[in-house]
């Protein structure tokens, strides 16, 4: 205390840290060489993010992260189509990746109280908190190649994407916002089939969301379903099959029954490959198999020709 720095130096660099003996070395005390970095380190703690790399789900081969997100989730080493974020999907598909959410009323909850191993509101809640949305329907618009668009897409992650009330509000809500727009609507399913836990107001879905579409037809506006990875159940028996333009990516389910329950019923071997996306394009149950990658602009060019602005009369 009170000592002058210039006339002693080496205790005011050892205030620093540095000690130097009387042979001119230099030390550093305990405070830098030990403490310091001890502080330093967990000040500055290095984030290691542990998403840096993904693995496919398919071919096992190790994807950088980076890398997944530039190729919109499919693998480059097999070309396997992954899930892809909502998110990161409506921003590949839509022009300069803009787009608006489209409000839905919200529906009642849990009508039937249910309860299985978990509470419904408990499954909810759960799945709400993991994905951030309401439920399993998300709804947008924008356009895309400047064509006004209207998309409904499923997450699945939100309870397998299964179908209860608030998707079946959801799908009315695209579609009547497609006619207020006049723009085409584009359903994208991601999906189970109906949600077990609202029994007959989830089957009650199926003729609504039919009829909603109905309404985007007789508008004379185009009606386009993206069946994505799994497109299984009531969903399929629905509204997912009904489009003007059925369009379908590389290897997704699409189908009633899965393949293991109709195995088991029939007691008869499946062809290989059965349910998957390019087998039903063979079978004539979509109109075309189309990479990720293409996707936009096959969209583009659909549109281009079937919204009523465009149609040669
Ligand atoms: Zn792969």
């Amino acid at each position: 205390m009170g000592k002058k720095m210039f006339h002693l130096a080496p205790l005011s660099l050892y205030d620093a840290g540095i000690e130097i003996n009387r042979y001119g070395n230099i030390y550093m005390s305990w405070l830098t060489t030990f403490v310091r970095p001890k502080i330093n380190a967990l000040m500055h703690k290095r984030e290691i993010p542990d998403n840096l790399w993904d693995q496919c789900t398919h071919c096992e081969q190790m994807i950088f992260h980076r890398d997944l997100v530039a190729h919109q989730h499919v693998c480059h080493h097999c070309g396997h189509h992954m899930r892809i974020p909502l998110t990161l999907r409506f921003e590949t598909l839509f022009d300069d990746g803009r787009f608006l959410r489209v409000p839905v009323p919200p529906v009642p909850v849990d009508p039937l109280h249910f309860k299985d191993s978990k509470k419904y509101t408990d499954r909810l809640k759960a799945a709400r908190a993991a994905t951030g949305e309401d439920d399993a329907l998300v709804v947008v618009e924008g356009h895309m190649g400047g064509h006004p668009v209207v998309i409904a897409a499923f997450d699945f992650a939100f309870i397998g994407g299964s179908m209860g009330a608030a998707v079946g509000e959801g799908l009315v809500r695209g579609a009547q916002r497609a006619c207020e727009l006049k723009a085409a609507y584009i359903v994208l399913p991601a999906s189970g089939g109906a949600r077990m836990q609202e029994g007959i107001f989830s089957l009650m879905q199926m003729p609504r969301s039919v009829i909603a579409i109905e309404q985007v037809k007789e508008a004379g506006l185009p009606y386009i379903t993206l069946l994505t990875n799994p497109t299984m159940g009531g969903v399929a028996a629905s509204f997912a099959m009904l489009g003007d333009i059925a369009i379908a990516e590389p290897g997704a389910l699409i189908g009633f029954t899965g393949a293991r329950v109709l195995q088991e019923t029939i007691r008869q071997a499946l062809p290989a490959g059965f349910q998957e996306a390019e087998f039903q394009f063979s079978h004539g149950m979509v109109d075309m198999v189309t990479p990720r990658s293409e996707l936009r602009q096959k969209l583009i060019d659909i549109l281009g020709m079937l919204l009523p602005g465009n149609r040669e009369q």
